[in-house]
């Protein structure tokens, strides 16, 4: 799995392109490893809300879902962490439309509230899925990472307040949450 765009939007989402390359599985249900090692890095993750298209829990869902699906609760359960739990939810939205986009592409939206903090979570959830699937999660030590990122939330604090006064004082139109049709869109809060 690979991020190859990351684009910040309105002061609070960031939206990145993720490809997956044909050789490699999609879904977690052919990577069963993959939820089952994670929610043992992050067990808060099984608890998240999820809405799907059966309704499931997310710890459910999880087990046969599209991976850039579940790296995107991974980037909302890491930000929520280096602010330990407080503030309203981050949500976040994955699609794909195979019809218009090559197969394997995968569009990830996530709400982030310190910019530089989000760049950083991003990175973390692309380097666990990575390291788990190759099985080497020696390298990952959550809780140092974790208190990294929270150094960069409190040095970071200043700017995002900063640019939120600016966005509040422009006019600036915020973007629909795609009013084309697209055949699969999880979106979550
Ligand atoms: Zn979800």
């Amino acid at each position: 799995m690979k991020i190859t765009q990351i684009t910040f939007h309105d002061g609070c989402h960031a939206t990145l392109v993720v490809e997956i390359p044909e050789t490699e599985a999609f879904n977690t249900a052919e990577r069963p490893h993959l939820p089952r090692i994670l929610f043992k890095l992050l067990p808060r993750l099984a608890s998240q809300h999820c809405e799907n298209d059966e309704g499931h829990s997310f710890r459910r869902e999880a087990q046969s879902t599209e991976i850039p699906h579940l790296f995107e609760h991974i980037i909302i359960e890491i930000q929520d962490q280096v602010r330990r739990g407080v503030g309203i939810p981050f949500r976040g939205e994955t699609h794909w439309n195979w019809t218009v986009d090559p197969r394997g592409r995968f569009h990830v939206t996530v709400e982030y509230d310190h910019e530089m903090v989000a760049l950083g979570a991003i990175r973390l959830a692309e380097r666990m899925i990575n390291a788990i699937d190759s099985r080497d999660i020696a390298s990952l030590d959550m809780s140092r990472e974790i208190s990294r990122l929270r150094d960069i939330a409190k040095l970071s604090r200043r700017s995002t307040s900063h640019r939120r006064e600016l966005l509040g004082k422009s006019s600036q139109k915020e973007e629909g949450a795609g009013t084309s049709p697209t055949p699969s869109v999880n979106e979550d809060d």
